[in-house]
């Protein structure tokens, strides 16, 4: 029998592409043929899946040196849907050149991969819709509660709401009939309100081989684990490290810190021998045996320390992130600390008041279970063969 073929749509970043990784994998093991056009940095990632890497050019690549700030300016955030729809405009034809004579039979798109949506509209296919932060329906809107978080802070304000490019943010949050999110429905607020066509289903994790080469990290050696890390996109903000290096120098942590690509290692004068830099580090190995994250609340991360039971500083970058470090706040899962108060003090007290909190670690392990209950990549791949089959019976 011929086989399926299934075409995977996403936005060169690894917020968006990490979680798709160990559902991909199922989906060539269930017998699937899977095509995923990536950039050339993340060939390797889809190669291990077993799915084909169809190389693209990408026109998105913000330095993450300038994109902290490109955030927090009112002017320059306009740009940002700009700029995507941009991205679309370029990628699409090389989209449309790699499918015209090998029809996908389903498309799986990411939901800022607009692409991808287009595509499945161009072949008259159904497509599933991925959701690697929160779903919004009436109850929960993504924007709206950007919005409030923002009020009061002057310069740092989201586009304005009759801003010509509102659409493209609205399409983007426009659910298809089938919908998977990555994190159990407890963790999504109003995650009672969702209807079946959202399938919360928690994080999708896989090894990640291709991260092997650098995991040397952490030492036997009986001391707690601390990892730092602002993920991959908001992370240059070098004196966050130095205060890191100063409030955890010569303490009872073996301090892990990721400090992206844009930092050298080197740069950071008179490190202790408890605390070790790293410009990316194989974060899910790290938080198998970690007691404690401080990150800046990327949905991976916070997904990725609860499915481990580690609780969270948050120390959000951007306004998903603050809704997600609320979030943590709320359900009892670690402390937000914003970044205009971050200093070596707060760091410091932040960090003890989790450490100490056994009630706060009861609460991580129950989201923990709460995670393997809702079945992950496993599941995600049920919901999405399901889908299908009911799409290729008809
Ligand atoms: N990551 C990693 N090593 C690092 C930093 C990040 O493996 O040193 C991974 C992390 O495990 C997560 C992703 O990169 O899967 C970051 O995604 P997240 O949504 O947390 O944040 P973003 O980078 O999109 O801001």
């Amino acid at each position: 029998m011929e086989q399926k073929h299934i075409a995977i749509f996403n936005i060169p970043a690894h917020g968006h592409i990490n979680p798709t990784l160990a559902l991909t994998k199922k989906l060539v093991e269930r017998g699937y043929r899977v095509t995923y056009p990536v950039t050339e940095e993340f060939t390797t990632a889809i190669e291990e899946t077993g799915a084909k890497p169809l190389q693209y050019r990408s026109t998105l690549n913000i330095d993450p040196r300038q994109i902290r700030e490109v955030m927090k300016n009112k002017e320059t955030a306009q740009q940002m849907p700009e700029m995507f729809k941009k991205e679309v405009d370029e990628v699409l034809p090389q989209l449309e050149a790699f499918y015209e004579n090998d029809r996908p039979d389903l498309v799986i798109f990411d939901f800022m991969a607009m692409t991808g949506k287009i595509m499945a509209e161009k072949f008259g296919v159904k497509a599933v819709r991925l959701c690697s932060t929160y779903a919004q329906n009436d109850h929960f809107h993504f924007r709206a509660m950007a919005e409030t978080i923002q009020m009061g802070k002057a310069e740092e304000q989201l586009p304005d709401l009759n801003n010509d490019n509102i659409p493209y943010f609205e399409e983007i949050f426009q659910p298809a009939n089938l919908n998977i999110v990555f994190m159990p429905r407890a963790f999504q607020p109003y995650g009672d309100t969702f209807d079946e066509r959202f399938r919360f289903v928690g994080p999708s994790l896989a090894e990640r081989k291709f991260q092997e080469k650098n995991i040397p990290l952490v030492k036997d050696d009986g001391r707690p684990v601390m990892l730092i890390s602002l993920g991959t996109a908001f992370n240059a903000w070098p004196e966050f490290y130095e205060m890191c290096i100063e409030a955890f120098r010569d303490t009872k942590w073996q301090v892990i810190m990721s400090v992206g690509r844009t930092i050298d290692p080197e740069s950071f004068k008179d490190v202790p021998e408890n605390i070790s830099i790293h410009q990316h580090v194989p974060q899910l190995e790290i938080l198998k045996n970690a007691k404690l994250f401080i990150s800046h609340g990327g949905m991976n991360s916070t997904m990725e320390a609860l499915n481990a039971g580690v609780p969270l500083v948050v120390i959000p970058q951007m306004p998903e992130q603050e809704i997600t470090a609320r979030r943590v706040e709320e359900l009892g899962l670690g402390k937000h600390l914003q970044p205009e108060e971050t200093t070596v003090r707060s760091l410091q007290e932040a960090v003890s008041k989790v450490d100490d909190d056994a009630e706060l670690l009861n609460r991580v392990k129950d989201m923990q279970k709460n995670i393997r209950e809702a079945g992950g990549a496993e599941k995600a791949a049920d919901e999405i063969e399901a889908f299908f089959k009911l799409l290729t019976v008809k």
